[in-house]
């Protein structure tokens, strides 16, 4: 049995939404709605896939849709799918600008009982598999998130944005409550926070240390991982190259460690992501990354945010007095 699919908005990310679910058997390709009927004309002609006049006209035809528009729409644009038809939903990352409205999709999937997926795709890096698959007890995180300037995504401060992807990873990762976050942050170019660099402590010990910036000369995508047993994992997103070591301590000689790298396949974690999501709405299994999920780590991101501008407000006043 097939599922048909819409994708709603096809800017820069939603374009690939549609190409990448042309590719995935048992999918069947609805039609693209995109408010700017130029660039859905443009995106359509190109995957030779049908362009829709309205959301009402896309969502009559589909059994599930990819919500690929800028953050702050998505909870009006879930609202009005929903209150046409109970389709299940993709929706991009974050799941919302703000708790409330993150809140009011999830009661409104809950409420129609559909699956809702959040588009955490780090999730399906297959080197984040990986290290996910050895069950670290996470002793120290480090992770680094750098992008150079674009206007896409500054509708959100850098934290909602880009940290996020790593708050989820390491709420998956750490197996406690959080106990303190420290942050300091400022902006750059945009008036939300640009830089931020947060301590996350967990009550079982375990530190996070998390850098993003959207204002950075070059990228960088690094993820490590001290555990308690001894094991180090240092994972590039972009490559997909895993560093892993295992350090045995010998009383009274030096530490042995071994070492070892893995390269992973290049399957576009973007088309694992949405064969994931359709294998869910078949089954009717849970998907990979739930709207609760995506609650929590946008919970902590908000907070993460609020520090940051209450650290740097600090700062300003310090300096003015
Ligand atoms: P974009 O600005 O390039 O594209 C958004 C598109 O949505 C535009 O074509 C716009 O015309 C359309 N649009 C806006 N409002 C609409 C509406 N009400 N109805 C229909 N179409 C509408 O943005 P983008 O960079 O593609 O980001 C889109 C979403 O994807 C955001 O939520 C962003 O956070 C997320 N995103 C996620 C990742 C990731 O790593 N998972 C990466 C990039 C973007």
């Amino acid at each position: 049995m097939g599922i048909r699919i819409g994708v709603v908005g096809v800017g820069y990310l939603g374009q690939h939404h549609a190409r990448v679910l042309t590719e995935i058997p048992g999918v069947e390709m609805a039609g693209i709605f995109d408010e700017d009927e130029g660039r859905a004309r443009e995106v359509a002609s190109r995957l030779q896939v049908p362009v829709k006049k309205s959301l009402t006209e896309l969502v009559r035809e589909c059994d599930a849709v990819s919500i690929v528009t800028p953050t702050r729409t998505h909870t009006q644009i879930v609202e009005k799918v929903l209150s046409q038809s109970s389709v299940h939903i993709f929706l991009e990352k974050p799941i919302a600008d703000s708790l409330e409205n993150a809140e009011k999709i999830l009661s409104l999937a809950r409420e129609k009982n559909i699956l809702l997926q959040v588009g955490h795709i780090e999730r399906f890096n297959p080197g984040l598999e990986a290290i996910l698959e050895a069950k670290p007890k996470p002793a120290y995180i480090e992770a680094q998130r750098l992008s150079s300037f674009g206007i896409r995504g500054t509708d959100v401060p850098v934290v909602v944005d880009l940290m996020i992807h790593d708050i989820d990873i390491i709420l998956t990762l750490v197996n406690s409550p959080i106990q303190t976050i420290r942050v300091v942050g400022t902006p750059v170019i945009t008036p939300h926070i640009d830089i931020a660099n947060a301590w996350i402590e967990f009550e079982n010990g375990c530190l996070a240390q998390v850098l993003s910036s959207r204002v950075s000369l070059e990228k960088l995508r690094k993820f490590r991982v001290f555990d308690r047993e001894g094991r180090y994992f240092s994972l590039n997103f972009d490559t997909r190259e895993l560093s892993e070591a295992k350090v045995t301590l010998n009383p009274g000689s030096l530490p042995h460690i071994d070492r070892g790298k893995r390269l992973f396949d290049a399957e576009e974690p973007l088309k694992k992501e949405l064969k994931s999501f359709v294998s869910s709405v078949l089954s009717g299994t849970a998907p990979k990354v739930t709207g609760a999920d995506a609650f929590e780590a946008l919970k902590v991101a908000l907070e993460v945010n609020r520090l940051a501008e209450e650290s740097l407000k600090r700062f300003q006043q310090m300096g003015s007095g």
